[in-house]
C-alpha cells in the first residue's frame, strides 16, 4: 500500500481546477489501481463518472456534473471516495468521510483525524452525519484547508483519566473490525488470548482481510491489537501484502 504523502501527490494532480473549486463540493477518488469493480459509476445518478469500457477501468469524473452529493462513497468497497468542500469557510474545508465503526459519531463530537498512514494529525469536529442503506456513514468532518488532502479516517474516542485514548463502547462484540466477514473486536482479542501472535494465524482462524476490501480496514486495526500484546512494533510484525478491493461480478460481465 503507498504512503500517505505518495498517495496526497497522486491524489492532488488529479484535482479539478480551481474555479470548479471555488463553486462547491467534489468527489475525489483514490483508487489507482485496475481492478474488476464499478459500484461508483453505476451509484452515481448524475453521470458523474465516466462510463467504464471495462470492469478494471480506473473511474474518472466529470467535474461538470459532480454534485458531491457522496452517493458513489457510500457503495465503494474499499472506501477510496472524500468529498472536499472547499467552499466552507476561509480557513477550513468540509470533509465527507465514509464510517464503518462503532460508535457512529454525533455532530458536535470531537473526534481523532487520521491520515492514509494511520497518524493522527488534528482533532475535528463532526458537522453532520448521515446513515445509508447499507450501514455505511458519511460523517462530515471541518479540516484546516492546509490538512484536506492528508485527513482520510477519524476515530471516535474518549480520554480515560490515566491519558490514554480507550473506544468508546465497551460492547467489544459490536465493535466491527472487518466488515466484510462481520469479525468483531472481541473475536480478534479472544483469538490473541489463545495464544495467536501474527496477522496470519487470525486470518486463518477468523478469515479477517480476506473479504472484498481485501484488509483495507481491517489489518491496521489486527496489526495494532497484535502489536499491544506482544510489545513488538507494527514494522517488526510480518504483514500480508495488501491486495486491491474485490467485488462480486457476473461471468457474462467478463464476457461482455
Ligand atoms: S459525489 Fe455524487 S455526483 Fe459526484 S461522482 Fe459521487 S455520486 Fe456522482
Ligand atoms: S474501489 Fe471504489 S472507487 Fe474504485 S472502482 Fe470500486 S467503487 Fe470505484
Amino acid at each position: 500500500m503507498e504512503n500517505n504523502q505518495v498517495m496526497k501527490e497522486k491524489v492532488i494532480a488529479k484535482l479539478p481546477s480551481p474555479e470548479r473549486r471555488r463553486k462547491g463540493p467534489y468527489a475525489l477518488i483514490e483508487c489507482f489501481q485496475k481492478i474488476p469493480c464499478n459500484p461508483c459509476y453505476t451509484s452515481c445518478k448524475f453521470g458523474a463518472v465516466k462510463e467504464f469500457n471495462d470492469i478494471n477501468d480506473l473511474p474518472e469524473i466529470d467535474y461538470d456534473k459532480c454534485t458531491g452529493c457522496g452517493l458513489c462513497q457510500a457503495v465503494c468497497p474499499g472506501l477510496a471516495i472524500f468529498v472536499i468542500d472547499e467552499t466552507y469557510s476561509n480557513e477550513k474545508s468540509l470533509i465527507k468521510i465514509p464510517y464503518e465503526y462503532l460508535p457512529v459519531p454525533s455532530v458536535g463530537d470531537i473526534v481523532k483525524g487520521y491520515d492514509r498512514d494511520g497518524n493522527h494529525v488534528s482533532d475535528v469536529e463532526v458537522k453532520q452525519v448521515r446513515k445509508f442503506k447499507n450501514n455505511t456513514h458519511l460523517v462530515n468532518v471541518a479540516v484546516e484547508k492546509k490538512l484536506e488532502h492528508d485527513l482520510r479516517g477519524i476515530a471516535v474516542r474518549t480520554e480515560s483519566r490515566d491519558g490514554e485514548w480507550k473506544p468508546e463502547s465497551n460492547k467489544l462484540g459490536e465493535c466491527i473490525v472487518c466488515r466484510c466477514e462481520d469479525i468483531s473486536m472481541e473475536e480478534i482479542k479472544n483469538q490473541i488470548a489463545l495464544g495467536k501472535t501474527t496477522v496470519k494465524e487470525i486470518k486463518l482462524a477468523t478469515r479477517g482481510s480476506m473479504g472484498p476490501c481485501q484488509g483495507k480496514t481491517c489489518l491496521p486495526i489486527i496489526l495494532k491489537e497484535l502489536s499491544k500484546a506482544t510489545g513488538k512494533s507494527i514494522e517488526e510484525l510480518e504483514s500480508p501484502n495488501y491486495r486491491q478491493p474485490i467485488k462480486p461480478v457476473k461471468i457474462g460481465k467478463l464476457v461482455d
